[in-house]
């Protein structure tokens, strides 16, 4: 039987944030993600954009939260060593209808207090983002809005949580939890855990787990999403672009971190999980002309499916703000944090630790180190000098290192280095890493 003080289900990117937060007080932490890594569900295909805040309720712990993140995001991903673009974005219509959103965009950001928001006329916004449609009538331009790479910012909060002496369980399924007489009992597809405190990150499984031990008075419906991803050496536009039309939110387009440019369609019916659909393919290919004539669609070099999770309660409502829930005093869920979860990561994974903090009357850990190094681009190693993925320059160096630091599979290795990223999708590199991987396992690398 394991001990811990505090248990957090879910390896996305909320539970490797709820981890690091918590290794700041003189909590034990174990982190139990039924993956073979860390972020693998929502948190590794959604649009990859720090909101700036203008999107939510005034009022609301979302709009709190986001504005928040966002201001806190350079200091953040310089502290994990996590490249992020403060690109800034301009949420474009196409007539009267969509303009009346924009100004209504406009002063719920004021009275959020997002900075750095304008409203431009078409001809304006064209002057700042050239490829834009002639069409485009008006644009919201917010300069604090920027991207950073999802599941890198995860990983990198994961890693940091391991070295502030958090453990990790990954591979392990939570199964049962049981009331005991101080905490709960956590039984697992491995050996179980005694625990005084549990933090429920289990993104769209985490009604199912809260079910297990606590009743859940929300309901997650889940529908998805489309994304296309465009050759770095295609033509991109500079700002993050958000298609306000007449019947609501069409294409939303980002030139990510990476150098790719990526392309999300408007929600769909889910069908099958992380499946891509033909109609949310063909939706993109209609709408992507509309916004950016000059887009070069044939540079398509992969599409993913996304899941998204829409937490509502009894009477069939969806909920307009973060779904926090405390059914008792040492437990909490997150339940289907969906947009903007990624830019708020930090502050829900505060939340959860200050709240877990105050039930325990735990101290503040002085040896926290909130550093951690990313994976260097260079070396003098002859090892740093030998390209593996020819696409992404990535060497068998920093393929090596992203082993040692518990890549077990190519698609791990791919989501801390980026190879396979490029436009030849892994098919010069895959068995080469496969190779390496082999190595790893056989003690020889
Ligand atoms: C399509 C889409 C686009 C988005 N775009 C943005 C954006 O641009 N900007 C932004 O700020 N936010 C965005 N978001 C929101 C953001 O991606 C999510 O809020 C965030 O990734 C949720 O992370 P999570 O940790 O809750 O969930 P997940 O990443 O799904 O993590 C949950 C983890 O729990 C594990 N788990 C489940 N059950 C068990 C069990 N029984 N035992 C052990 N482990 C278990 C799963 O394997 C999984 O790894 C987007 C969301 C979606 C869906």
């Amino acid at each position: 039987m394991k001990h811990v003080d505090a248990a957090v289900i879910g390896g996305g990117i909320l539970g490797c944030f709820t981890a690091r937060n918590l290794r700041q007080w003189s909590i034990s932490t174990l982190l139990i993600e039924k993956e073979d890594d860390v972020c693998r569900e929502i948190s590794k295909a959604n649009s990859a954009i720090v909101y700036a805040g203008y999107d939510n309720k005034p009022g609301s712990l979302k709009a709190e939260m986001t504005v928040r993140g966002n201001a806190n995001m350079e200091k953040l991903c310089a502290e994990l060593e996590v490249p992020f673009d403060r690109c800034g974005s301009m949420m474009v219509s196409f007539g009267e209808k969509g303009e009346q959103t924009l100004r209504k965009k406009l002063e719920q950001g004021r009275a959020n207090g997002v900075p750095g928001l304008e409203l431009l006329t078409g001809e304006e916004a064209r002057a700042r983002e050239p490829m834009l449609s002639e069409n485009v009538t008006a644009a919201l331009y917010s300069s604090t809005t920027g991207t950073v790479n999802p599941w890198q910012l995860g990983i990198a909060a994961y890693e940091n949580a391991l070295q502030n002496g958090c453990e990790a369980w990954l591979g392990t399924a939570v199964t049962a939890i049981t009331r005991e007489e101080e905490g709960y009992r956590i039984d697992t597809d491995r050996e179980p855990i005694r625990c005084k405190y549990i933090i429920n990150c289990a993104g769209m499984y985490a009604d199912w787990v809260q079910a297990m031990v606590h009743p859940v008075p929300v309901e997650l419906i889940l529908n998805g999403s489309d994304y296309i991803v465009l050759d770095s050496r295609a033509r991109k536009p500079r700002h993050i672009l958000f298609q306000e039309r007449e019947n609501g939110k069409g294409l939303t387009v980002v030139p990510c971190v990476e150098g790719n440019l990526l392309l999300d369609s408007p929600a769909r019916p889910l069908g099958q999980p992380w499946a891509v659909s033909a109609g949310g393919l063909e939706k993109i290919h209609a709408l992507a002309p509309q916004l950016l004539p000059e887009l070069e669609l044939e540079m398509t070099i992969r599409s993913f499916g996304a899941v998204r999770p829409n937490p509502r309660s009894a009477d069939g409502k969806n909920l307009p703000d973060y779904c926090i829930e405390t059914p008792a005093p040492d437990f909490l869920s997150f339940i289907g944090i969906k947009t903007p979860g990624l830019t708020c990561a930090d502050e829900l994974g505060r939340y959860a630790a200050e709240t877990c903090a105050e039930y325990l009357h735990a101290e503040k850990a002085p040896a926290f180190d909130p550093r951690r190094r990313a994976i260097p681009a260079m070396k003098e190693d002859p090892d740093w000098y030998e390209i593996v993925c020819r696409c992404g320059n990535v060497t068998k160096g920093q393929i090596r290192e992203a082993i040692a630091r518990g890549a077990l599979t190519v698609d791990a290795v791919k989501r801390r280095v980026g190879s396979g990223m490029g436009r030849c999708q892994g098919s010069r590199c895959t068995l080469k890493i496969e190779k390496l991987l082999e190595e790893y396992r056989h003690g020889a690398l």
